[in-house]
């Protein structure tokens, strides 16, 4: 199966009813870099820039994390890049970089929290992703935003680094596109207003998954027990696209639910055209989306999701259209 998955590289992503996907990589560190020629992803479109700082003993200083940007963008070889601004705390953590001990880590100071309250740390990473992208485009985000105004306190930021490069007469990117991680619930009640403020979205499904059902990530006792394939989950994805398309944000998601055909088929069937996935996970996808014609399965979804009272599940249709056809 692999050498089948491999044959399909070259071949274009588009479905049997002609809609065309696009598929992409998530990555962390320099070894996951090869895969994507190897798998014939788009692109790089989750690049969780917090494995280099979990894997080193003491913090990185600017000018290795400009290295090691560089050395991503040159091994990408033109593909587009999207780099995650740190993302530590909850379930990732950083030796060297330990607060102190919180009894609900996930909903605790992390991510964007961490960098605005650390805007020091945040500025050096935005300044070592504008020297590296010198003359090339520059894709960053930010993962768990709550609120929209965390992304103009951001956006000042990376201002004054722009700046503070042109004085220096440093190169700047040849375009910068600004997004946001869609993972905390919050934001389904802002998405115009989010839409309307970046130039794209990535849907953090699982991060999204655990806040929106309360159940931890890691906690196989009970995130076992909840379904992505559920309807509230479903209809919450199926909203985030609908907003996508009526203010002309681009939405891709970049969770796990992305590297399992039949969850990347729920949501091709829901209007998601572009998803970022683990590399292994580039070829089976591929394989799935070839094989289905989304129009058929939104025929059969949409009402589904629709309806209160039927007792089938979207998983047991899923199953069902899988084998269908
Ligand atoms: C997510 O939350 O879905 C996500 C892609 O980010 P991470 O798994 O790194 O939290
Ligand atoms: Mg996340």
């Amino acid at each position: 199966r692999q050498a089948q998955f491999r044959s399909l590289r070259d071949v274009a992503p588009l479905t049997l009813d002609g809609q065309r996907i696009r598929l992409q990589m998530n990555a962390g560190l320099m070894v996951d870099l090869p895969h994507l020629a190897e798998s014939g992803a788009e692109g790089i479109g989750l690049f969780r820039t917090e494995l280099q700082f979990m894997i080193a003993s003491t913090m990185p200083k600017m000018e290795e994390q400009e290295a090691f940007y560089r050395n991503v963008l040159k091994q990408a070889a033109g593909k587009p890049v999207t780099f995650r601004t740190l993302d530590i705390g909850g379930d990732k953590v950083v030796p060297y970089f330990r607060a102190a001990e919180e009894e609900n880590p996930a909903l605790g100071w992390r991510a964007i929290r961490l960098s605005l309250d650390r805007p020091g740390l945040l500025r050096t990473q935005l300044r070592a992703m504008l020297r590296a992208a010198a003359g090339l485009e520059l894709k960053l985000m930010l993962p768990m935003v709550t609120e929209v105004g965390e992304l103009k306190a951001v956006r000042e930021l990376l201002q004054k680094e722009v700046q503070r490069q042109s004085k220096m007469g440093e190169n700047l990117p040849r375009k910068l596109q600004f997004g946001a991680m869609l993972e905390v619930p919050s934001l389904l009640w802002q998405l115009d207003e989010l839409m309307n403020d970046v130039d794209f979205v990535s849907v953090g499904s699982n991060d999204l998954f655990q806040f929106a059902m309360a159940v931890d990530r890691g906690n196989a006792r009970v995130a076992d027990r909840f379904d992505v394939l559920s309807k509230p989950f479903l209809r919450m994805l199926r909203e985030i696209v609908r907003a996508g398309l009526r203010n002309h944000t681009p939405v891709t998601l970049c969770g796990e639910m992305a590297s399992k055909p039949l969850s990347a088929m729920a949501l091709l069937g829901i209007g998601f055209r572009s998803v970022s996935m683990s590399p292994t996970a580039v070829g089976p996808i591929k394989a799935m989306l070839l094989a289905l014609d989304t129009g058929k399965l939104a025929a059969e979804l949409d009402p589904l999701l629709d309806d209160s009272k039927s007792t089938i599940t979207p998983r047991q249709l899923l199953t069902d259209f899988a084998a269908r056809h």
